[in-house]
């Protein structure tokens, strides 16, 4: 199902103080859109109101035509991973992917089929019978990724999906991670990062954020070439970093091969 998402004019406020302020966006189905910023602008926030985690003080929330603003998160058909996987540390690879649809009482047969088919895509088959502890952080972000998948989301929230993997294994991440959006043309993704390089490597467009307000937004070479706000043009504008390449074993930038989290990017 694809779907894209809009936020019209959405503003969320925590005890009186605004963190997302009047947010007007709208992401593409089959889009990857990035929300990059330092930390504290808001971009959480963000993806936790598409969730349906946090409820805007004013503004609505569309899942394709839908209004989902007021509908619980179980109701909106999105998958979500966040940084540190929370995956049941008690249950093997296979009923953590399972969870999801069993609580949505889907039936036995066709979870299997599920389960078998998102372990299938993020590489983690081999794993089924495995408990999370006897996996590396790579491992369990990519059940954590299967166990989003397996629901057949319209929309996927990625929270930081990276930033608790070392460089070596951040950058394999990047790579496998554009090759599933290769693989589902249909899912519309909102990336959250704090990270040039995973934006620049992964998003068709990249929404800026900073202190609670959306800065600017375009394509990683509109945003270089012509930036709306001195941030944008600070935060993303860096030539050597131009073009990406993704690579099967990673990704370089300006036609060099780096690792991610290292060589001063
Ligand atoms: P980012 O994802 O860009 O780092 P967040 O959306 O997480 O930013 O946070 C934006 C602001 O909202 C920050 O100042 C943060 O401290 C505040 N904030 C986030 N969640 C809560 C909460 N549950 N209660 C109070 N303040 C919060």
């Amino acid at each position: 199902m694809s779907s894209g998402i809009r936020f019209e004019s959405v503003t969320v406020a925590y005890d009186g103080n605004v963190v997302l302020d009047a947010l007007d966006l709208a992401v593409e189905p089959g889009e990857v859109m990035a929300l990059l910023g330092p930390s504290g602008s808001g971009k959480t926030t963000a993806l936790r109101a598409v969730a349906g985690f946090v409820r805007p003080a004013s503004g609505r929330v569309y899942l394709g035509e839908r209004d989902v603003t007021d509908l619980p998160p179980h109701r909106r058909g999105i998958g979500m991973v966040v940084q540190q996987y929370a995956l049941f540390p008690h249950m093997r690879v296979e009923d953590n992917v399972a969870f999801g649809l069993k609580a949505r009482k889907v039936a036995k047969s066709e979870i299997r089929a599920r389960v078998a088919e998102a372990l299938e895509m993020t590489g983690m088959a081999a794993y089924a019978r495995r408990h999370p502890r006897e996996l590396s952080g790579g491992q369990q972000q990519r059940v954590a990724i299967a166990r989003a998948l397996a629901i057949r989301p319209g929309v996927l929230l990625l929270d930081e999906p990276l930033s608790a993997l070392d460089a070596r294994l951040r950058s394999g991440m990047l790579a496998e991670l554009a090759r599933l959006h290769r693989e589902l043309p249909d899912v519309s993704i909102l990336y959250v990062t704090h990270d040039q390089v995973e934006a620049l490597t992964l998003a068709d467009r990249i929404a800026v954020m900073d202190r609670a307000r959306l800065q600017d937004c375009g394509t990683p070479h509109e945003l270089y070439r012509a930036p709306k706000t001195q941030f944008t043009a600070s935060f993303v504008g860096n030539a050597n970093l131009l073009p990406v390449t993704v690579g099967e074993g990673g990704v370089s930038f300006g036609g060099r091969e780096v690792e991610v989290g290292t060589d001063g990017i």
